[in-house]
This record gives structure tokens, C-alpha cells and sequence, in this order.
């Protein structure tokens, strides 16, 4: 590992420092309604300034950052605290998918509006059958002049009630083999025959939804790559999901960790202050060590990633170490400050404003989204142990 940097990073460092610190556009708003003209508004504001798109080539009006300038808007932006954008799947899913494999046409029709969020976008790939198993999917879509049209469902469609556009994967030509007959549609949000339902979350948010499709006429135009050619696309697509994660995550959970350490001194329990509670303080212990651990094998995959190795299936050991340290982090929380903590704001007994056990509930997620616990599991069973692949 080589953790020092050069004097141009550290310029670009304070450039980014001074710039957040400058701009912060205060704390959330609660309604959603609210939220999403405020995250438009911060999605604008990067944009005028140059520091949308981090990742994205110069060309395409991003800022084709380096991969250490990269990382250390990330630590930057996590330190400042300002708000995650919204519109995270048009950033770091749908905007290099274009980059990467989408005709020139689409890269000028889609691009500049997915930096400024004036197009939010979603992924619609889960389906109530097809999920580890995506390959699975149904959703058909058939040729009719020069359109497709497009029957089925989805779910698990994060902020479809907000996208403008999907990035849709079907099923084209159900006779092939199952990776062979998928296609990858641009679909407007806003195209007759499409439903979205709201899905109400076990912390109370509704922002994942099912989407159904009902003879959507979607323009044979709108599609990236070849027909029948999308889940080489799909892979591009969650390539990019995973590697953007990958960083982000020891950020956030050191975060956190550094403001559970601070409730922790403030608190009491049994009589007594936290910090001096034989259990709490050993599992205090336990997240700090685990936290370093994460610290430094993300370090060691930037290291191999800086020296242009490609991934390998230590990818999938962060994964599944984050998820589940994340979950154990959190819930050390919530059992620090005890039953008072599921109070919300505005009741007299509330304690921070019931944040810790919605952070808890949320993260039961992380071990689902982008690859389950089981299945990183198995590819570190087959792909680093050695073992039988399974059935
Ligand atoms: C926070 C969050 C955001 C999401 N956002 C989106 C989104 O925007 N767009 C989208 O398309 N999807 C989204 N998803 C859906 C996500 O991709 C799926 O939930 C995930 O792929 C798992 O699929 P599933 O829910 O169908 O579970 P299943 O695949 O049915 O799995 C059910 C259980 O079986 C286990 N299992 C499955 N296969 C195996 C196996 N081979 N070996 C051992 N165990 C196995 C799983 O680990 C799991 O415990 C999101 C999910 C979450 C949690």
C-alpha cells in the first residue's frame, strides 16, 4: 500500500475542501417532494461548478478525475457530509453504460441531463423471480413496427417514483439460451401502460417500488448495444455499481462509527456511563477493529487497482465483510441507547431523533442489494477456496 499523496492531489484536495465547505447546501428536508427539488438543485450546483460526473471524461462534461482524485472526493464528500445525489443510478450506472457502449445519438441526448439530475434515472432489473438469479427475467417485449412493446414486471425499482427514465432489461427473443435472448431498453417513465407502486420499507421509507408494464411502446432506437445483446450490458452496468461502492463503504461506516463513539461517552446505562459497560465496550471495540480492517483492504484493492490489475474476488469478501460489520455496528447502537431509541422526534423521551435504529433497519438491505451475503459466499467458496461450483 502506498497511502501518501502527490502535491497535485493534495491541490485538488484543498481546491474540493474549500469549495464543499463554501456550497453546502444544508441539512435535508424531510418530504419528499422537498427533497428531491433540494437534491436537484445540489446536482446542479456540482454541475456549474465542474464537479459532477468525478469519473466521467472531460468530453462527456465530466471531470475525468483520476482514480486517487476519485477516492478522495469521496472521502471529501462523506467529511463534508454533503447529501448522496439522488440520482445515483444515472451517474454511476446509466451514464458509463452510455459512455461506454451507447451510439453517439444517445450520449448527446442522455448525458448532459443525467449530470444536472433534470433526468433522474432507475434500474429495472429485479423481478419478483429473478433477482440472484437474474438471468431469470421475463419481461417480454416484442417488435411491432419500430417499436417494441414491452409486458411484465418489475421490483425493487429504487426511486422509480421519481425516475424519468429506466434502464430496462427484457427478454427478446425467449427461445435462446437464457443470457442469450436479453435486450437493454432506454424507457421513459412517462410512456403510457407503465404503473408504479410504492413499497413500504421496514423503517418506514417507501422509496423502492414495483413497476409493471402493460404494452409500453418503447422506440427500437432506445436500445444500447445489439438486441439480444443486453446482458453483456447488464454486466457493464452492475461492473460500474460495484466498483463505485466499493470505497464509499469504510467511509460511511467510519462515519458512523465515529458518532456512535461520541453517543457512546454521552450515554448511561444500568447506572453507569457506556463506555464502562462490560459488553458494550467490548462490541465498541469489536466495530473500531473491524472498521481498520475495512480501512485497509480497501486500501489494498485500490493499491492493485492503481497498478492496473483487474478485480478479482476480493471484491466480493468487502462486500460481504461491510454488509454484515455495518449490521453489528448498528445494532451496537441501538442496544447503547436501549428501548428509548425507537422513540421518533417529537416524543419527550427520544434520543437523536430515533436515527440509529432506522440507520439498523435500512442496512438489513445491504446484505441483498448488489450480490446477497449467500451469493458472495459462493464465489468466495469457488473463485478463492477452490471448492465445487454448487448445483
Ligand atoms: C437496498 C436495495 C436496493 C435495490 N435496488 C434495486 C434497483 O434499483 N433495481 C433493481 O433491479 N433491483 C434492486 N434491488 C434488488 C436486488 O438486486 C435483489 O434483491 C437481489 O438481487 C436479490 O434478489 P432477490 O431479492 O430476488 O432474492 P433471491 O435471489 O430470490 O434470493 C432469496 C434468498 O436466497 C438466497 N440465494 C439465492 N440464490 C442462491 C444460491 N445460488 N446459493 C445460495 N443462496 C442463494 C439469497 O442469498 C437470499 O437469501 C435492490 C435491493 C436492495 C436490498
Amino acid at each position: 500500500m502506498d497511502l501518501s499523496y502527490s502535491a497535485e492531489e493534495e491541490r485538488f484536495r484543498h481546491e474540493l475542501r474549500a469549495w464543499l465547505q463554501a456550497n453546502h447546501p444544508g441539512p435535508e428536508p424531510e418530504d419528499m417532494q422537498e427533497y428531491v427539488a433540494y437534491s436537484k438543485a445540489w446536482a446542479r450546483k456540482l454541475h456549474a461548478a465542474g464537479w459532477a460526473g468525478i469519473s466521467w471524461p472531460k468530453e462527456y462534461g465530466g471531470r475525468g478525475a483520476s482514480l486517487i482524485q476519485q477516492i478522495i472526493y469521496q472521502e471529501e464528500t462523506a467529511r463534508a457530509k454533503v447529501p448522496v445525489p439522488m440520482n445515483l443510478a444515472g451517474i454511476t450506472m446509466a451514464g458509463p453504460v452510455l459512455i461506454a457502449r451507447g451510439t453517439e445519438e444517445q450520449k448527446q441526448r442522455y448525458l448532459k441531463n443525467i449530470l444536472t439530475s433534470d433526468e433522474v434515472w432507475c434500474q429495472g432489473f429485479s423481478e419478483p423471480n429473478a433477482g440472484s438469479d437474474l438471468a431469470a427475467l421475463k419481461t417480454r417485449a416484442e417488435v411491432h413496427g419500430d417499436d417494441f412493446v414491452v409486458n411484465g414486471q418489475k421490483v425493487w425499482t429504487s426511486w422509480a417514483r421519481y425516475a424519468d427514465w429506466c434502464m430496462l432489461l427484457v427478454r427478446t427473443d425467449p427461445e435462446a439460451a437464457k443470457h442469450k435472448g436479453i435486450t437493454f431498453l432506454l424507457v421513459d417513465m412517462k410512456t403510457p401502460g407503465i404503473t408504479v407502486r410504492p413499497l413500504k420499507q421496514i423503517n418506514g421509507d417507501d422509496d423502492f417500488s414495483e413497476v409493471f408494464f402493460e404494452d409500453v411502446r418503447v422506440p427500437r432506437t432506445n436500445v444500447v448495444g445489439a438486441v439480444n445483446g443486453g446482458w453483456d450490458i447488464a454486466i457493464t452496468c452492475l461492473m460500474h455499481e460495484r466498483q463505485t461502492l466499493t470505497f464509499n463503504r469504510q467511509l460511511q461506516s467510519s462515519i458512523a462509527l465515529a458518532e456512535m463513539l461520541e453517543t457512546a461517552k454521552r450515554l448511561r446505562i444500568h447506572g453507569g456511563p457506556v463506555t464502562q459497560h462490560p459488553v458494550l465496550r467490548q462490541k465498541l471495540a469489536s466495530a473500531y477493529i473491524d472498521s481498520h480492517a475495512m480501512r485497509y483492504t480497501a486500501y489494498r484493492n485500490l493499491t492493485k487497482a492503481l497498478r492496473g490489475e483487474v478485480p478479482g474476488p476480493e471484491g466480493s469478501i468487502e462486500k460481504l465483510f461491510w454488509s454484515e460489520m455495518y449490521q453489528r455496528q448498528l445494532e451496537t447502537a441501538v442496544d447503547m441507547e436501549g428501548p428509548h431509541c425507537q422513540l421518533l422526534e417529537g416524543s419527550a423521551h427520544a434520543i437523536d431523533e430515533g436515527k440509529w435504529p432506522y440507520l439498523m433497519l435500512y442496512s438489513r438491505g445491504r446484505t441483498i442489494a448488489a450480490g446477497s451475503s449467500e451469493i458472495q459466499r459462493n464465489i468466495i467458496a469457488e473463485r478463492v477456496l477452490g471448492l465445487p461450483r454448487t448445483k
